[in-house]
């Protein structure tokens, strides 16, 4: 546990709180961010509260809940000449036939990049057609949309995949036997949407929602908030993470989305189809979108890998420790599921990690 001094007081009047305020049953608190859940299992958050609270992480890892379609079609965007350009984590998820990783060794040109910036650069510096595979959620998109307004090379494009997480955390509701008593929500995601989208939610499905920052304390403050509004019956969007997060989020960010992207339905990895849960080029952006430039349409129905338990990691109702490949078949250096490549997913944050012993 990495708190010192006055943050040690501050942490042990925090469990304090939450050990007075929850309720005498399971209580299940899903947040969806995997920087959530590094702070978590890397400080040992879990060993300090009472066993009935049961932290899961839900659809927060970009890398996890992309389709193997999406996947595929950038695979195939590299086959057909392009200089394909990606995240350091969506190198090595396995696609149908093989990772982006796999397709360099084979003389592919895939670089990895840092970001969108970067790959238009790319694009500045050769003839080649340059394709920046966009995945992310409300935090990485306004870059990809500043790009794009910013008049890129005409041999730059994007294959979209950016996804939203209101709509995310609202299919998890819609499970059956969800069990779901309460959301941290992302702080990073917060930034740019604020707390209002989450207001439908707390008040439609009765459940506290509360914006949590990335510090441990920051989390504890979260949960103590949730079972506050849990033991008074009083469920509400609310905002734990007020030195970063306004109401409204950042206008400025919302309105370049809007501009280059328009809401449509998207698949995500374990879970399928969402409503208005992902972002494509709206009309006057359309030439950036790469699968119009290449003709390549992302194939439907593909099947996960058998026996891989990601759907129920992603949707929060299984653990990596119940999938009975983990740390088996299944490791960061040789992952066989999505949830274990990502350093943001859940099976790759328990491999290196683990659980830490009780102070
Ligand atoms: S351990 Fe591997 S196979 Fe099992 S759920 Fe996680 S990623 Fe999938």
């Amino acid at each position: 546990m990495k708190f010192k001094f006055k943050a040690r007081e501050r942490a042990d009047e925090l469990v304090q709180l939450i050990n007075r305020r929850v309720p005498d049953r399971r209580i299940k608190i899903v947040h969806v961010c995997g920087t959530h859940e590094v702070a978590i299992t890397e400080n040992g958050l879990r060993s300090l509260l009472p066993d009935r609270i049961d932290i899961r992480e839900g659809p927060g890892c970009p890398v996890c809940v992309t389709p193997t379609a999406d996947l595929d079609a950038a695979l195939k965007l590299a086959e057909r000449g392009a200089i394909l350009t990606a995240f350091g984590d969506m190198m090595n998820v396995p696609g149908t036939a093989k990772s982006l990783n796999e397709l360099k060794s084979e003389g592919a040109d895939v670089r990895l990049v840092y970001s969108v910036s970067e790959a238009a650069k790319i694009a500045e510096n050769t003839d080649k057609q340059v394709v920046f595979f966009s995945v992310g959620f409300e935090t990485t998109t306004p870059m990809t949309a500043a790009v794009l307004e910013d008049d890129p090379p005409e041999n730059f494009s994007i294959l979209p995949s950016n996804k939203l997480i209101p709509p995310a955390m609202e299919s998890l509701l819609e499970l059956p036997d969800n069990e779901v008593d309460g959301f941290i929500a992302p702080g990073h995601v917060s930034t740019i949407i604020g707390v209002r989208p989450y207001e439908r939610l707390a008040d439609g499905y009765g459940v506290p929602i509360v914006v949590g920052g990335f510090e441990p304390l920051d989390i504890l403050y979260a949960l103590a908030l949730i079972m506050n509004q849990i033991s008074n019956s009083d469920p509400e969007a609310e905002n734990g993470y007020t030195r970063a997060v306004d109401y409204e989020g950042n206008p400025k960010s919302k309105k370049l989305i809007k501009e280059v992207f328009k809401e449509t339905d998207a698949t995500w990895r374990g879970i399928g189809t969402i409503p208005n849960s992902g972002l494509t080029l709206n009309r006057d952006y359309e030439e950036w979108n790469a699968l119009n430039r290449f003709d390549v349409e992302p194939e439907e129905g593909i099947e996960e890998p058998p026996n891989c338990l990601c759907p129920r990691v992603i949707t929060a109702q299984a653990t990596p420790g119940e999938c009975e490949l983990f740390r088996e078949k299944c490791t960061p250096s040789n992952p066989y599921g999505p949830c274990m490549v990502g350093e943001e997913a859940m099976c790759n944050i328990w491999y290196r990690y683990g659980g830490r012993p009780k102070l």
